[in-house]
């Protein structure tokens, strides 16, 4: 064995899949020291999770990449029900909205999880050069790498400046790193499958004793274990790290093909119930690809698990065609297949002292049909990403790491909880009529399916009280069911949140169109909240044409300007914040505050001028780079692309104003009314979260 080496970095991302590229990019726009590693040696190619949220393709807008993902992707507008007519044969039943519409300008999309990889990597590249890391060498995936074991120093745990977790990592040839089949290979495209065995031990069979082997210790001051449904990290975090859940009966099987076929709703994406052959979904996809996936009756689990090697391609393809017909099907070209066996199962914990993290696939898993699989372990990423990298830089108190659990874990219940209602209407076999009780009621599931779109977009995520979230307890409304939440609200907000109806603390912020205040550029906000690190404090001030409501507006600045901004930590911007900061002729004389203020105003534009009428906290000065002009903005009528009517859209009341402090993840933290008796409030809240001077 080749000899040992010691190294120390920030955070050790295991696993390359959505969730460790969300980690890593966050890590690279924040400049943490990072390294992320895979036991694979590529990325996928093809097939796997093709479905994006709305709120994914938000999150991903805020890295600079969603516009790709939209372009590219094929957009999913319309769902059609088809279920058997009273003869028995398919017959279409509805055509409905796929999406909610007004909620986002986004809509639920499907391009290949590979693609998106790409996109990712790109991304990363961009943040570099970063002021925060001086080593200029951006962050890239190491692959062929297999953590052997883990420890964590449990004593060390509250020391920030500890690297408490020891990883021994083995470096693999390509040959002990290829999966036994690739994907492209149609004889056998189940390795990815659930139905496929963990493949790590025999990596590490193929590995032992090999006398060039190569091992290395990593230290760190935080791991995230993003390794999948078979996740070796939660397995190293020992015996109490369990899923908890059940395995079910049904097995589907899935195909990606250009379909040769006379049923008309192909490009549509369509819920089919046969009478008795099974369910089928078809989802039209980029590339003129249509991704189906086939419910395989006469595969039976026998209340265990499925044995694979019972299931081809061409079975499976026979069972789709069956439920189709009388319709023809047939296809010249297949880009991928594979089946899976439904399971729904949630991690009982989500972490280990606060510094080893669990995220996406590792702590939930459940059947894909209804594209979540990939958009909740990126959302998992998304919201812990940020909260390590401010701790790791001191910017935050350790204390908040604990909200990840608290928030995630909610979200995992609810994706199972809705997962077990939907794969079971669609696995069901349709009611034949009313007297017909264990068969499953066609009006109950396009009227569930329509009712779950608030979840499935990724919109409805809630998250609960915390010193993140600050709202009095309060009834969730998850799926069609009103749900208790079990929380004890947080005491400050009790009665404000009226200030900004549509603002909701615990929910992402919306986003409406405003015009910037020095060019009338219209902008939608969420064009103004880059994933960069930053909170951002909303001030919607009103008419400041009016002495009155200026006034109150630049007296806040004041006091801002002398508390939260001159206490609060300052925050370095790498190159995709800041398009300067690698060159230092133009680079911010000094890092700007981790608090944003930007202020949205109802006056008309032409009646303010910006640096005259308002305090300098909405026009900061920096000594290389002048003022900052990007921080006002007019609710008004543009000059070619309508009125954005942002105040209606926020709820808020442009007499009486708001403040509104949203997280860097765009979640909403506070809501408020403007008035002076609240601004120790919006203190008292940064307070909570911030490591102030
Ligand atoms: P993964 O994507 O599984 O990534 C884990 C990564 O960790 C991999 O790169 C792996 O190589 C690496 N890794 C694993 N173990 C180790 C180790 N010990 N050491 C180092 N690296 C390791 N979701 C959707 O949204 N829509 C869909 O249509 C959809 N279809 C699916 C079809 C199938 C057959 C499957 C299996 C899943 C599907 N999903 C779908 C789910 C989606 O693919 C997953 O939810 C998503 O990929 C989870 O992301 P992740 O990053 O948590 O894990």
């Amino acid at each position: 064995m080749a000899p040992d080496s010691t190294s120390e970095v920030d955070v050790l991302i295991i696993g390359a899949g959505p969730a460790g590229m969300m980690t890593a990019l966050w890590m690279s726009r924040l400049g943490i020291k990072t390294r992320i590693v895979d036991k694979r040696t590529d990325k996928v190619f093809s097939g796997q999770a093709d479905g994006f949220q709305a709120r994914t393709l938000e999150i991903l807008d805020s890295f600079g990449i969603g516009e790709r993902v939209w372009k590219e992707s094929n957009h999913m507008i319309e769902v059609s029900f088809w279920n058997p007519d009273s003869n028995g044969a398919i017959k279409r039943y509805q055509r409905a909205p796929n999406n909610i519409g007004g909620l986002s300008r986004f809509t639920e999309s499907v391009l290949h999880q590979g693609r998106m990889e790409a996109f990712f990597l790109d991304a990363i590249a961009a943040s570099y050069p970063h002021p925060a890391d001086p080593s200029g060498s951006p962050l890239k995936v190491e692959r062929m790498v297999l953590p052997t074991s883990l420890d964590v120093d449990e004593a060390a745990a509250e020391d920030e400046d500890a690297y408490p977790v020891t990883v021994t990592l083995r470096h693999l040839t390509e040959e002990e790193a290829t999966p036994t089949q690739k994907l492209s290979n149609l004889s056998d495209g189940l390795f990815r499958s659930n139905l496929a065995d963990d493949d790590v031990g025999s990596m590490l069979a193929q590995s032992k004793g090999r006398v060039d082997v190569r091992e290395e210790t990593v230290r760190a001051k935080y791991v995230v274990g993003c390794d999948g449904a078979h996740s070796w990290t939660r397995k190293a975090l020992g015996p109490k790290y369990e899923m908890e859940g059940e395995m079910t009966d049904f097995v589907w099987g899935v195909m990606d093909i250009v379909p040769i076929t006379d049923f008309p709703d192909v490009r549509t994406r369509c819920m089919i119930h046969s009478a008795s052959n099974g369910s089928l979904m078809i989802i039209p996809r980029e590339n003129k690809l249509v991704r189906l996936y086939i419910q395989l009756t006469e595969v039976s689990a026998g209340g265990g698990r499925v044995d694979r090697s019972k299931i081809t391609h061409e079975m499976i393809f026979k069972a789709a065609q069956k439920i189709i017909s009388p319709y023809k099907l047939d296809y010249h070209y297949c880009d991928w297949w594979t089946a899976y066996q439904i399971g729904q199962r949630v991690g009982n914990h989500f972490t280990k002292c606060d510094r080893v993290f669990l995220a996406g696939d590792a702590v939930h898993t459940h059947s894909p049909k209804a594209g979540q699989g990939m958009n909740v372990s990126m959302s998992d990423a998304y919201n812990l990403g940020w909260k390590i990298g401010l701790v790791a830089k001191k910017i935050m108190p350790r204390k908040i790491l604990s909200t990840y659990e608290l928030e995630r874990k909610q979200i995992a219940n609810e994706l199972i909880e809705f997962d077990h209602k939907f794969s079971r209407l669609f696995s069901g076999r349709p009611q034949k009529d009313i007297l017909d009780e264990t068969g499953v009621s066609m009006d109950d599931f396009s009227k569930a399916f329509n009712m779950s779109h608030m979840f499935t977009s990724g919109l409805g995520v809630n998250y609960s009280p915390s010193a993140l979230v600050s709202k009095p307890p309060e009834k969730a409304l998850l799926l069609e069911s009103d749900k208790e939440v079990q929380n004890e609200g947080t005491p400050a907000a009790q009665s404000k949140l009226s200030a900004a109806t549509n603002c909701k603390p615990g929910m992402r912020f919306p986003s409406y169109q405003v015009m910037e205040q020095c060019d009338a550029r219209p902008w939608t906000l969420h064009h103004k909240m880059p994933s960069d690190g930053r909170f951002r404090l909303w001030v919607f001030g009103g008419d400041i044409s009016q002495a009155a409501a200026r006034e109150r507006v630049n007296a806040l600045g004041a006091r801002l300007e002398k508390g939260i901004l001159a206490r609060a930590p300052r925050i370095e911007l790498g190159a995709a914040a800041n398009p300067f900061a690698g060159t230092a002729r133009f680079r911010l004389d000094r890092p700007p505050s981790v608090v944003d203020v930007m202020l949205v105003h109802t006056a008309p534009r032409h009646e303010v001028e910006l640096l005259r009428d308002l305090h300098e906290v909405y026009h900061p000065f920096d000594a290389k780079l002048g003022w900052d002009y990007d921080k006002v903005f007019a609710d008004g009528e543009s000059y070619n692309e309508g009125h954005g009517r942002a105040y209606e859209g926020y709820g808020v009341d442009a007499e009486k104003g708001a403040l509104v402090v949203v997280r860097p993840d765009g979640y909403v933290g506070l809501v408020t009314e403007l008035g002076e008796e609240n601004w120790g409030e919006v203190e008292t809240w940064f307070e909570g979260v911030l490591r102030m001077a």
